[in-house]
């Protein structure tokens, strides 16, 4: 048995991939865009025409516009509501357009013969102008559907010839009479507007085969890209996993739980940890880069207290500062600091930024971090004394495996990611990081977030010696 369904869909299909459906569309676009313009110009060729020929059949003809005009409206209406799949429906809009396209035609024309005929002398030039504009605005806005334009054309082509041939017939002139002048201006006015037509339809067409182009090639980005993170963060996750085993057994080799480790050995497994933390770390970085990129992380969003999240990060980083020799002091704020936002996330954020100012830090120098209001915002402010960072670099520090000095991965580590996805995160919080640097006198890092009011704005981690600074 048919399933008739089917058959609908393949129909549909067929119909669509025609791409008849964006001509329709594309029509009925146009012909909306320009309607109170057209509306405009018949009423006042109307009323210009009734003021020097006969007002009766002047308005009687221009009735006739108006009653096509508004057929085109509705047929407006109905492409409108129709969503593309049906094409019974399809057909019957095409259908309906070519038969509102004779009628309107056919109107514009009897308009303008109507004042033709009742022109005896001096020409026709009201009449030829009129029908001239209408095959314009044809050419113009009629190109999508060429059968249209021409079946419109032929009509128009039909009264032009009728007006240069009413004096011909009229008169009977010898071929040296102005009336042939005309005649022949005519048929070169005639050839003109196919002429322009043709141009306009190829536009058209250019423009769509390009947008065709367009599409393809985004279709194809989008398919690169779905491959690129599904390869990623297979990848990604069939190293993490055995990664994390062979650095647990690394560090608690390093670290004597099982045994004594023999002198010669402790450099290479030593170095063999340091650089398992660093491809962990990298690992992570590339997760993250590839979950933000999918749209996939979800942030947990909680009223944070900027100087509790600050205490968190410090206090996790302070084995981190001993080891470089560096002291860390934090700066909290008095007034509320409070702000919305994924509080993991945010100790990752302030992580990236105080191990960034550590490590291009000097020895026994100090990193601050302080919190700050500044009127409804919070800001979070990492100081260090480092070597600081070259005017013009901002491309390089915020973008992906990117770092200002491209000796830094040897010398400090790292992956030229960590502020990438900072500033990600900070974004998709509606807040904003920056920074300012001197060379060689240390940078400053800073986010900023909308800081909350009211209830949830109480501060209740700000202590009263706001000023002095702890350092940790
Ligand atoms: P990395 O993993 O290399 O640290 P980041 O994205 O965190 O990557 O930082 C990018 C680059 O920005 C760093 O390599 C460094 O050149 C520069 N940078 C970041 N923070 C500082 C800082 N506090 N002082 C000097 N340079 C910095």
């Amino acid at each position: 048995m048919i399933d008739l369904q089917m058959v609908r869909a393949a129909w549909a299909n067929r119909f669509n991939t025609d791409g008849r459906e964006k001509l329709i569309r594309d029509y009925v676009v146009l012909l909306n865009q320009v309607v109170w313009q057209r509306q405009a110009s018949f009423f006042a060729a109307a009323v210009l025409a009734a003021l020097y020929f006969d007002p009766i059949s002047t308005f009687a003809s221009y009735a006739l516009v108006v009653v096509t005009e508004m057929l085109d409206l509705m047929l407006a209406r109905k492409s409108n509501a129709w969503d593309g799949r049906d094409p019974v429906v399809g057909r019957k809009i095409l259908r309906g357009i070519a038969v509102n396209t004779v009628l309107s035609a056919v109107a514009i024309s009897i308009f303008s013969i109507n004042i033709a005929v009742q022109q005896t002398s001096g020409g026709h030039f009201t009449p030829l102008f009129f029908l001239f504009s209408a095959s314009l605005f044809a050419a113009m806005y009629n190109s999508q559907m060429v059968g249209i334009l021409l079946l419109r054309l032929s009509i128009y082509g039909a009264a032009f010839l009728f007006i240069a041939f009413l004096d011909v017939y009229r008169y009977f002139p010898p071929l040296s009479s102005p009336v042939w002048l005309e005649f022949f201006t005519i048929i070169f006015v005639l050839y003109f507007i196919v002429d322009i037509s043709a141009k306009f339809y190829r536009n058209y067409q250019d423009r769509l085969d390009q947008m065709k182009l367009l599409e393809a090639e985004n279709e194809r980005t989008k398919v690169a890209l779905e491959i690129k993170s599904q390869f990623l963060s297979t990848v990604s996750h069939e190293l993490r996993t055995p990664l994390t085993s062979i650095i647990g057994g690394l560090d608690l080799v390093n670290n004597g739980v099982l045994g004594e480790v023999p002198e010669n050995l402790r450099p290479v497994i030593g170095v063999a940890a340091k650089n398992g933390h660093r491809l962990a770390s990298l690992i992570d970085d590339l997760l993250d880069l590839q979950k933000i990129e999918a749209g996939e992380i979800v942030f947990h969003l909680k009223p944070i207290d900027a100087n509790d999240l600050v205490a968190d990060a410090v206090e996790s980083t302070i084995g981190y500062a001993d080891k470089l020799g560096l002291r860390v002091a934090t700066v909290p704020c008095g007034d509320a600091c409070r702000f919305m936002g994924d509080r993991s996330r945010m100790i990752q954020v302030m992580n990236n930024l105080l191990s960034n100012a550590l490590k291009f830090s000097k020895p026994g120098g100090t990193v601050t971090v302080r919190v700050e209001t500044r009127g409804s915002r919070v800001r979070i402010l990492v100081e260090d004394e480092g070597v600081g960072i070259p005017s013009g670099a901002n491309e390089r520090v915020f973008g992906r495996f990117s770092q200002v000095d491209s000796s830094d991965i040897r010398k400090v580590g790292g992956t030229g990611l960590g502020l990438n996805i900072t500033k990600q995160i900070v974004e998709r919080h509606h807040g904003m990081i920056d920074y300012i640097s001197e060379l060689g006198v240390g940078s400053t890092f800073f986010i900023e977030f909308e800081r909350l009011t009211g209830k949830d704005g109480i501060n209740a981690g700000a202590s009263p010696d706001v000023a002095s600074g702890t350092t940790v």
